[in-house]
């Protein structure tokens, strides 16, 4: 379970003080599909960041299967980041010039897994995706919505608690939006937790459950029929 318990996140920009998350209580239950919406300068990429265990509140509490990541130190922080989530960017992220399945295989790198089981799970992970035998593409050999799924197959090859999606179809047409969330959707389907940053309703449509911020705060938060299964 994932629990923001009245969380505020300040920026001092200069004399300012921003106030970009302002007492947010919002709890994720495993196996949701959750979309965060809302206008630029909301609160979204500050959202992210704390629930991607990127950054950490200004007061508040923000527990993560039970860990209070409040007063952590950064090493226990990335840790944690590491094993438990999964990160899809609107860009990829993608090292170029490098295999898709050594792209998928990076995480397990810093987990210290082993070479034969790194080589298995990242191809079991690309199986998963709709990329059987595409391993061995590089990076620019692939289309957007096909790199998307190189960087949703490393998002999932350390079987992380949450798949945390910032804007994953930013840069895709319409076909591959449509396939990228559709692969997402499948994921969920499976049991797996993924929140996503959006602000286009055609994504957040494919969510369970919508959550609008503004200024900061909570503004709406609907379970949804799903409207595009
Ligand atoms: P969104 O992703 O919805 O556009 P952000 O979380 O980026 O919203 O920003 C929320 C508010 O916090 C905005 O007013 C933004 O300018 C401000 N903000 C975000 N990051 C910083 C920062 N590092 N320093 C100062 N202000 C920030
Ligand atoms: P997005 O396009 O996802 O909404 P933003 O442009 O809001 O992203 O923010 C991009 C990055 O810049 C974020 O890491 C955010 O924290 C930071 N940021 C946003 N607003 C400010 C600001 N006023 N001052 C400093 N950093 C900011």
């Amino acid at each position: 379970m994932i629990e923001l318990d009245a969380v505020t996140k300040v920026y001092q920009a200069g004399k300012v003080a921003v106030r970009a998350l302002d007492t947010v209580d919002l709890t994720i239950d495993e196996g949701d599909l959750v979309a965060i919406m809302g206008p630029s300068g909301s609160g979204k990429s500050t959202m992210m960041n704390i629930l991607g265990c990127l950054d950490v509140p200004t007061t508040g509490h923000y527990r993560l299967g039970g860990t209070d990541v409040v007063g952590m130190r950064e090493n226990a922080l990335a840790d944690l980041r590491n094993r438990r989530i999964g990160f899809v960017f609107q860009s990829f992220n993608l090292i170029p010039r490098t295999s898709a399945a050594r792209n998928v295989e990076l995480p397990l790198v810093y987990a210290g897994v082993g070479r034969r089981e790194r080589r298995d799970r990242a191809r079991e992970a690309l199986a998963r995706v709709g990329l059987d035998g595409r391993g061995t593409s590089m990076p620019n050999e692939l289309s957007g919505g096909q790199q998307q799924r190189v960087a949703i197959a490393r998002a999932l090859v350390t079987r992380p608690a949450m798949i945390l999606a910032d804007e994953p179809t930013g840069n895709l047409d319409t076909t591959s939006t449509r396939e990228v969330m559709e692969l997402l959707v499948e994921l969920n389907d499976a049991g797996r937790t993924v929140v996503l940053i959006t602000h286009e309703d055609e994504v957040a449509e494919f969510a369970r459950r919508v959550v609008r911020l503004r200024d900061g705060r909570v503004v709406s938060d609907a379970r949804q029929e799903a409207l595009r299964r």
